[in-house]
Formats: structure tokens, C-alpha cells, sequence
């Protein structure tokens, strides 16, 4: 295990954006993280980097509790981790070049120096050494995204965390970026978390899915076991707004299988805190909230329908 966050919550006033999730991340493996906007995905993510301080719990790295590190030590442990944004043109400096912008992430690590640790990390990224001299503005979006996953690399992580790394792209480079990820994964021994508020985006590489609702994980397994048989109406839901590649099948689809919006975080529903928006709703789903609880081998669902219809067919 490289990464494990136990209990972690994160409160801002009196939203609870995020309300004790507990997910462990394997060595090499790839962890989908899925939810609505609001969901606390993002908080999640900005937890795991140390960009923010939990309200609770604690995340482990390699064995080491994070949240009890300071100073030159959490620094150490810190770089390990890295993130790659949504928006790669927010996080680049306009007025940096590439090059620049790589050299200092080195420089700030003491990491090996000079022009050739730079050409070496365009090039995993599939861009030559020539683009060093560029500045942001002068790329296309899908090279700005390999600049931000070389300034990643160049800290020389064990861990990426990808929050929405290709929804800001073109459809068209969208495939190439994620065919890069998958090929610095498997060379690099990376583990990744992606996350995503699209359920097809992370099909392809995730290992296991998390889904996220309202701050909290509904479900969580292998990623065929979660697309094919969801548990949660939640999951199902999300599946079936997926989005169809035969035309046909396309327009025959009813609309908006979810319907409602996400609740306000701050007044969140009694009991299942999907009961609102959800068709299967019965009565102790509004005053019960059902725990995320192994249905299935390795397949965990919030859910008190799922836990009833499991356990019926396991008896039957
Ligand atoms: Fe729907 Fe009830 Fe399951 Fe919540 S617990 S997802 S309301 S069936």
C-alpha cells in the first residue's frame, strides 16, 4: 500500500465537504475517483498533495502518517506526491519558459540540474527539447498538459494525483494525453489517483472506482464489477449518462437519468443523503444512513436496497 487515507473530513464553515473517506491507493495501480460537481472529490485530492489541512483523520505514504510531518520531512514525503491540474495554462507562469518552469522545479527539490534533465523530461512527455525555449501561450492545450505532467515528473513522485487531467482539452488530444499517462504509468511504476466527474474518462485506466456523493465514497470496486453490475442507483445512474458510441442507441436513450440536483452540502438530507434523487427510495433510506459495506468480494456499496437484494440472492 503507498497511499491510505483513513477517516479523512474536511470542513469549510459549515460545509462538510468532505465526510470521512477511507481509501487506500495499491503500488502501480490505477484508483478512479467519480462524482457530480460538489461531491468533494477535489477536496480529496487537494488533502492528498497537502494543499490544504484535514479537518480529521490522517493519510499514510509508504507507512508514514502525513498529517504528523513537518518541516524538511514532510517536504521529503511531499514531493512524492504530485498533482496534475485540469486547467494547464493556469498553472503554468505566462511569463516562464517551458524549460524554465521544469529548471525550477529541480532547482526547489535539489534535484539533478542542467539543460539535459529537462530535454530528458520533455521527451517522456513526448515533446522535444526544443520546446524548453517556448513559453505557455506558444503551445497547443494537449502540449501545455504534457509541460504540467513534466513538471510533475521532474519531482520524480511515486504517486500522481489527476484531477480532471484531459476535461479542459480538445476531444481530439483528449486519447493522446491519456495514452501518455497509461505509458508513464506502466514505464515509471507509477500509482495514479483520477479523478473525474466523467465515469467513461476513468474506465480506461482505473483498477478500482471510487464514486463520490456529497463527501462521502457510495461505492467502491474492481472497475468492470462497478460499470457492469453497479450496487448503488447512484453508480447506475452515472453509468447510464455514459455516453452511448452507436448513434442509434444514442437517440433511443431517455434523458437525464439523474434527476434533481445535488443537494446543499451544508443542509445535507437525512438518512441516505441520495434519498431525494433517488427512484428506489424507501422509508428508512430517509432516516437511516446505510454504511459503505463489502457486498461483494471487494465490492463495497452504501446502499440499504443493494445490501437487501445482495444478501437475498446470496440466500436463495
Ligand atoms: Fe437509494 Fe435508499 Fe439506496 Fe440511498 S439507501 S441509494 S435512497 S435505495
Amino acid at each position: 500500500m503507498i497511499l491510505e487515507a483513513r477517516d479523512l473530513a474536511k470542513d469549510y464553515g459549515p460545509v462538510r465537504a468532505l465526510r470521512g473517506v477511507s481509501l487506500a491507493l495499491e503500488r502501480g495501480e490505477t484508483l478512479g475517483i467519480v462524482g457530480e460537481s460538489g461531491c468533494g472529490k477535489s477536496t480529496l485530492a487537494r488533502l492528498l498533495v497537502r494543499l490544504e489541512e484535514p479537518t480529521r483523520g490522517r493519510i499514510e505514504f509508504d507507512g508514514v502518517d502525513l498529517t504528523a510531518l513537518h518541516g524538511r520531512r514532510l517536504r521529503e514525503r511531499r514531493r512524492r506526491i504530485q498533482m496534475v491540474f485540469q486547467d494547464p495554462y493556469a498553472s503554468l507562469d505566462p511569463r516562464q519558459t517551458v524549460g524554465g518552469a521544469i529548471a525550477e522545479v529541480l532547482r526547489v527539490h535539489d534535484l539533478a540540474r542542467g539543460a539535459g534533465r529537462v530535454a530528458e523530461l520533455l521527451g517522456m512527455v513526448g515533446l522535444a527539447a526544443g520546446h524548453a525555449d517556448r513559453y505557455p501561450h506558444e503551445l497547443s492545450g494537449g502540449q501545455r498538459q504534457r509541460v504540467s505532467v513534466a513538471r510533475s515528473l521532474a519531482a520524480e513522485p511515486v504517486v500522481l494525483i489527476l484531477d480532471e487531467p484531459v476535461s479542459a482539452l480538445d476531444v481530439s488530444v483528449r486519447a493522446e494525453v491519456m495514452n501518455l499517462l497509461v505509458r508513464l504509468r506502466d514505464e515509471l511504476g507509477l500509482s495514479y489517483v483520477f479523478i473525474s466527474h466523467d465515469l467513461s474518462m476513468v474506465r480506461h485506466l482505473s483498477d478500482r472506482i471510487a464514486v463520490m456523493y456529497l463527501g462521502r465514497v457510495v461505492e467502491l470496486g474492481p472497475w468492470d464489477a462497478v460499470l457492469d453490475v453497479p450496487l448503488h442507483p447512484y453508480t447506475g445512474a452515472l453509468r447510464d449518462a455514459m455516453p452511448v458510441p452507436d448513434p442509434e442507441l444514442e437517440a433511443g436513450r431517455v434523458d437525464a437519468p439523474i434527476r434533481g440536483e445535488v443537494p446543499n452540502p451544508a443542509a445535507p438530507p437525512s438518512g441516505c443523503p441520495f434519498h431525494p434523487r433517488c427512484p428506489l427510495a424507501e422509508e428508512i433510506c430517509r432516516e437511516i444512513r446505510p454504511e459503505l459495506l463489502e457486498l461483494l468480494p471487494a465490492h463495497a456499496a452504501a446502499c440499504h436496497v443493494a445490501a437487501r437484494e445482495v444478501s437475498a440472492v446470496r440466500s436463495a
